[in-house]
């Protein structure tokens, strides 16, 4: 992701949890470190630029399915104050009950505070995170993900939704649907994504996928509780316009 100013930013998902998705850019991720990522290079330290782009991809959402997802690179709480006002303005202006964030571990602590504050406004807040798997050694050691817990049940205290990554070598079947069951046991609901090649130095593994997509994917593809994203940009944003 090396240039970011032609990125999709609003879409539209109609299967499964149908709801409007955008991609907004705030001031950046603060962890960073994940081996597998460069999708923290969407940010700008400039808020009023920041607040300019979302506020146009914002005009875009209709409420149509009174569910919105705000995805940036990082946590909700990196995107700026305006921008915040605004997606709460949205959602009374267009009657969105539901609305998801994304939150990396590190800033968990800010949930609370803003389940309360979209909450008295009638809107639920849901917050995704980006597990990758709880193979904890794995996770920290391969993906270097800044979780510092084992326990899923910890992991659920703070987050509705989980997002899992595959496709990476050392990753295995039973890895997998290890990590798909308890996904499903202690979270709503669970997203999957298959790695694809970016500018970093991990790659797709083709032998992990192929495992994924005989055995796991046919078994899980109708669960209306897993999205699975087979290219990172099957939710149609984050591809590009060019
Ligand atoms: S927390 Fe998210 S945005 Fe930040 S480096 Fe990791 S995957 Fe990328």
């Amino acid at each position: 992701m090396s240039d970011t100013n032609h990125l999709i930013r609003y879409s539209v998902i109609t299967e499964k949890n149908p709801r409007e998705i955008v991609l907004l850019r705030g001031n950046g991720c603060k962890w960073r470190r994940c081996s597998f990522c460069d999708y923290h290079l969407d940010f700008n330290l400039n808020p009023k630029l920041n607040y300019q782009l979302n506020a146009k991809v914002l005009a875009k959402v209709t409420g149509q399915f009174k569910r919105l997802e705000v995805i940036n690179s990082g946590s909700f709480s990196d995107l700026d104050q305006d921008t915040m006002n605004l997606i709460k303005k949205l959602c009374i202006g267009k009657g969105i009950t539901t609305l998801y964030f994304e939150c990396h571990w590190m800033d968990r602590l800010h949930i609370a505070a803003a389940r309360e504050a979209f909450g008295a406004l009638g809107i639920r807040l849901e917050i995704k995170g980006g597990v990758e798997t709880f193979d904890r050694k794995y996770r920290e050691s391969v993906l270097c993900k800044g979780i510092d817990t084992d326990d899923p049940k910890e992991i659920a205290e703070y987050y509705d939704q989980i997002c899992l990554l595959f496709g990476i070598t050392g990753q295995t079947q039973d890895s997998m649907e290890r990590d798909l069951e308890i996904g499903l046991t202690y979270f709503k609901r669970v997203c999957v994504n298959l790695m694809s090649k970016n500018s970093t130095a991990i790659t797709p593994d083709k032998e992990v996928l192929s495992s994924f997509m005989s055995t796991l994917y046919p078994r899980y593809k109708g669960n209306p509780r897993v999205d699975i994203l087979v290219s990172n940009t099957d939710f149609g944003v984050g591809g590009t316009d060019e």
